[in-house]
């Protein structure tokens, strides 16, 4: 088998949306497991749709994702320039071979005209746009039309009788009837190519092997391959994806505002549970195994795992995978990944104090889901928050509002007079020591603490563990915080 060469080409309309990226990783996979290469072509002829900042997210995400590219902008290889843009010479030599040889024409047809043909002439078929008057000039009203300057398109010229029939590794073989397919314009009177025939030269020419796409591009193929074969070429091997869905029948979309990648990285999903939840957006893995870091997934892609079944995009099952992954880090790799956010959470003082923020990265570890829960969830330390003192009412832990009063009463002075070291084990044991003394379950202890030290229904850690945060002099200060407060609700 010759070399396995696959592509990413985004086209620089917009942000890098979750159904590229999986294009673009199971284009990288197929390099990867195949000991291929993985070349990056931008396709950015449609200079009218090009959005400002476009290409930089296609880069960015590539370098946070660790998809590395072997040739490509700013990798020369053998088959550059790997920028559409600057390849204008080629598609323009080609496009000409293709008149040449019989496949293409010249169309001098002027907007208005083409604007007049739409939903007009009842001799066009139900899909064609054109109604191929230029198809049939004569050579002499060609070079005519030349000679004069007259703007022009060159169009492919479709057979107009029998079927095309291409195979797609996920959807099998499709078949269209050639009188559907429109004389499609392959370069534009700039002189610019269409995406559709920038594509094939440029597949051509990057020898290709396997072209990753949505399924959206399908009904395309056929022209496709109706280029490869007037040009004599070897014709890629195909694998169409499913659409991603945001539910059983929305699709999911950069133009409804549906997660782009470098979103879903602001707002604290982990690179590494992006990228392996995409991965299985349409790809099954051998066993049961669900997840694989990059490194695994390059040993792990079959092309037999692919599915044309849609995915749905469960945001649940992100999240989840995402805790999961939180869960596996080690302590240096989290609070790295979370610096930002203990930050926003700490402020400035608390954060200063790198053990304060090393501890509380190891509490938020264990419980966050994504990272930007952690804020909302620890801003407590640095201020305590108004709270109703029915969060101190607990069924399970077999407490209310006056047992809370009772039991902060007796900690109060325990904490007060307590010589012992200021952590959280210690402080368990004393405290638990203390409920005994006093007949009280350790609950009834130890869930009012908690709730006065955070003035929260759920924090990160238990009464200790925030008590050792918050150090002597502010637990203090909250216990009898919540002692005024319980009691004056208990007095109203
Ligand atoms: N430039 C096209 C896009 O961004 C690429 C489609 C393809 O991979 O062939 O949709």
């Amino acid at each position: 088998m010759s070399q396995v060469r696959t592509r990413f080409a985004p086209s620089p309309t917009g942000y890098m949306h979750i159904g590229n990226l999986r294009t673009c990783l199971y284009e990288y996979l197929i390099a990867r497991v195949n000991g291929g290469t993985f070349v990056l072509r931008i396709e950015d002829t449609d200079q009218e749709r090009y959005v400002e900042g476009a290409m930089d997210a296609v880069f960015g995400t590539l370098e946070l994702t660790g998809i590395g590219y072997d040739e490509g902008p700013g990798k020369e290889g053998d088959c550059g320039p790997y920028i559409q843009s600057q390849r204008r010479e080629i598609y323009k030599k080609y496009a000409e071979e293709l008149v040449r040889r019989g496949h293409a024409y010249y169309c001098f047809c002027t907007k208005e005209r083409l604007e007049s043909l739409k939903g007009g002439d009842e001799n066009l078929g139900a899909s064609l746009n054109y109604d191929r008057h230029c198809r049939y000039l004569t050579q002499e009203e060609i070079a005519a039309n030349l000679a004069a300057g007259k703007p022009y398109v060159i169009r492919q010229m479709m057979p107009t009788e029998g079927t095309t029939t291409f195979t797609d590794l996920v959807y099998g073989d499709i078949t269209v009837d050639n009188k559907t397919l429109d004389d499609q314009v392959l370069l534009k009177s700039d002189g610019l190519p269409t995406y559709n025939f920038a594509n094939v030269v440029d597949d051509h020419l990057m020898g290709i092997t396997h072209v990753v796409r949505g399924n959206e591009y399908l009904s395309s193929t056929p022209k496709y391959n109706l280029l490869y074969e007037a040009f004599g070429w070897e014709i890629p091997t195909y694998i169409h994806c499913p659409p991603i869905m945001k539910d059983q029948h929305q699709k999911l979309s950069k133009r409804n505002g549906d997660a782009s990648f470098l979103d879903l990285v602001n707002k604290g999903y982990l690179v590494d549970a992006i990228l392996n939840y995409i991965a299985l957006l349409g790809w099954s893995p051998r066993g049961n195994e669900e997840f694989f870091t990059l490194k695994e997934l390059e040993k792990e892609f079959t092309l037999e795992g692919l599915s044309k079944s849609p995915a749905i995009f469960d945001i649940e099952k992100l999240k989840w995978m995402n805790g999961e992954y939180i869960r596996r880090m080690s302590p240096e790799d989290f609070r790295k990944a979370a610096d930002k956010w203990l930050h926003e959470g700490l402020g400035d003082a608390l954060y200063a104090d790198e053990a304060v923020v090393n501890k509380v990265a190891a509490l938020v570890q264990q419980r966050c889901v994504i990272l930007s829960d952690i804020p909302e969830r620890i801003r407590f330390l640095k201020e305590l928050p108004e709270y109703d003192t029915a969060i101190y009412c607990h069924k399970k832990m077999k407490t209310d509002e006056t047992i809370s009063l009772r039991s902060l009463e007796l900690t109060l002075p325990f904490v007060k007079a307590y010589t012992g070291e200021w952590i959280s084990g210690d402080l368990y044991t004393g405290l638990c020591e203390l409920a005994a003394a006093n007949e009280l379950k350790n609950s009834q202890i130890l869930w009012p603490v908690r709730t006065a030290c955070s003035g929260m229904e759920v924090s990160p850690g238990g009464a200790t563990e925030l008590m050792e945060l918050l150090g002597r002099d502010e637990t203090v200060r909250r216990i009898e915080a919540g002692i005024s407060l319980l009691k004056a609700k208990l007095e109203a």
